[in-house]
């Protein structure tokens, strides 16, 4: 088995790397100057050439980037190579205002696609894997990236794309594919499908599923593990950031590496700003360290995490995120309680007696908010007598309130009947006057 795709650089010592950093840094200062966003940007902060950052800790000279700043620079703002150089773009979907737009060189490409190799082998990935990819293709960067990085381990990729589950266990059963790439929620919905269609696991060869794309959590990790009786990674990434390939789970499942050669990551309290230590929970800020189209500086996810301390037993040096809770504008404030989406999940999925799906409805009831979280229940459930199924509501209730403190109402409903996601699911439905909002 492959330990490691690039050892020199997945180890590389802590001088080293901060050496490399300062480096690549201070080219991507260059690069971001030769944008008109930068140029005007970076000057007004002080910075007219990349000699103006002596230092890593010259980092914070550097005004943060956000999702409106990159919308504001649509179409051509962030490009700082000549348009014949560029090979690929990405968008994301703008159904929430104007798109924002990464350009690729040829480089960026292949940087990408190193990334995935890597990831992909620190999950134990080898030339032997057939690995399907059930992440959409097109402008999304979830199929694309992770498709390249395993060509490039010399995996058999079979590209099919999100959706058309008959098919994708079609294939599966076809070509004995040991590893997928899937969303959490289209993972545990496809096992629903294994149980209708009476599809046995052992006539299956599945060992690893890459979950990401959406916020989950561990309960739901350990839930698709027995369920499909394998391995599954959590895989994130942003198309800011390229896409996946940006942090992975090794075989030790102990946060995410972050490759910190290609991103210098911080972590910021996303209300003052302050950057802060490791191991304190706040907004993941990153910088392209290896982009040659568009460079990224300091760039506010939103998504909510800490930083692991300590060295992983994989012998990577690349420090590690924790699961990401969700992104500061998931929270929910429900009759005045802040919570997120992510905090229900981890309950009711530690339920034995919970299925593969859930949501949460949000209502306004006069003056008060009205939770209601809705379960699928496994059918043998209904079989049994009513009290069992009152008795199972209170608990997932008490469950509720002793981790999110208010008082949600709880329904139980039939396997297949809440609706199915095949992407990035939408759990959360928000009918509050003026809070619309499906997350
Ligand atoms: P969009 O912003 O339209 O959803 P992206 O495909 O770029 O488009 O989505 C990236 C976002 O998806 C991340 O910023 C993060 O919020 C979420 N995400 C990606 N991977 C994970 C993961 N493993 N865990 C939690 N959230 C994730
Ligand atoms: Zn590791």
């Amino acid at each position: 088995m492959l330990n490691y795709w690039n050892k020199e650089i997945e180890t590389i010592g802590e001088d080293s790397l901060a050496a490399l950093q300062l480096k690549l840094l201070k080219e991507t200062i260059k690069r971001a100057l030769e944008t008109s966003f930068y140029k005007v940007r970076l000057e007004k902060a002080g910075i007219t050439s990349c000699d103006d950052i002596r230092s890593l800790g010259d980092l914070n000279k550097i005004p943060f980037t956000t999702k409106d700043d990159l919308r504001e620079a649509y179409p051509r703002g962030l490009l700082s190579v000549p348009s014949k150089d560029v090979v690929r773009i990405h968008t994301s979907s703008g159904t929430t205002g104007t798109p924002t737009v990464i350009y690729h060189t040829k480089e960026d490409i292949d940087n990408w696609t190193e990334l995935v190799a890597r990831s992909i082998v620190a999950t134990g990935v080898t030339d032997e894997d057939v690995f399907q990819n059930m992440m959409s293709y097109g402008l999304f960067t979830g199929g694309l990236g992770l498709h390249y990085g395993a060509e490039r381990v010399g995996a058999t990729v079979i590209p099919i794309g999100g959706g058309n589950t008959k098919r994708q266990i079609q294939l599966m059963r076809d070509f004995k594919t040991t590893v997928i790439h899937i969303t959490p929620s289209y993972a545990l919905h496809i096992y629903s499908v294994f149980r209708k269609q009476g599809v046995e696991l052992l006539d299956l060869n599945l060992k690893k599923a890459f979950i990401g794309a959406e916020p989950h959590s561990e309960n739901t990790r350990r839930k698709i593990e027995e369920l499909l009786n394998i391995d599954a990674y959590n895989s994130y990434g942003l198309s800011e950031m390229n896409g996946p390939g940006v942090g992975f789970e090794c075989i030790h499942k102990c946060g995410m590496h972050i490759w910190e050669d290609s991103y210098i990551m911080e972590i910021i309290n996303p209300v003052n700003q302050e950057v802060l230590d490791d191991g304190e929970e706040g907004e993941i800020v990153f910088t392209t360290l290896r982009r040659n189209a568009t460079p990224i500086l300091r760039y506010r996810t939103r998504d909510l995490a800490f930083i692991h301390e300590g060295g992983c037993n994989c012998g990577r040096t690349h420090r590690r995120i924790s699961r990401i809770k969700g992104r500061t504008d998931d929270m929910l404030i429900v009759n005045g309680v802040n919570m997120f989406p992510s905090q229900i999940e981890e309950v009711v999925m530690q339920i034995p007696e919970v299925g593969t799906n859930y949501q949460i409805q949000l209502e306004k009831d006069g003056a008060l908010d009205k939770l209601t979280v809705k379960v699928e229940i496994y059918s043998k459930m209904f079989t049994g007598d009513i009290h069992e199924l009152d008795l199972l509501k209170a608990k997932i209730k008490e469950d509720l309130r002793a981790s999110i403190v208010i008082h949600p109402i709880v329904e139980l409903h039939e396997p297949g009947s809440l609706p199915v996601f095949e992407g990035k699911a939408k759990r959360v439905l928000d009918l509050r006057p003026n809070s619309y909002k499906e997350v």
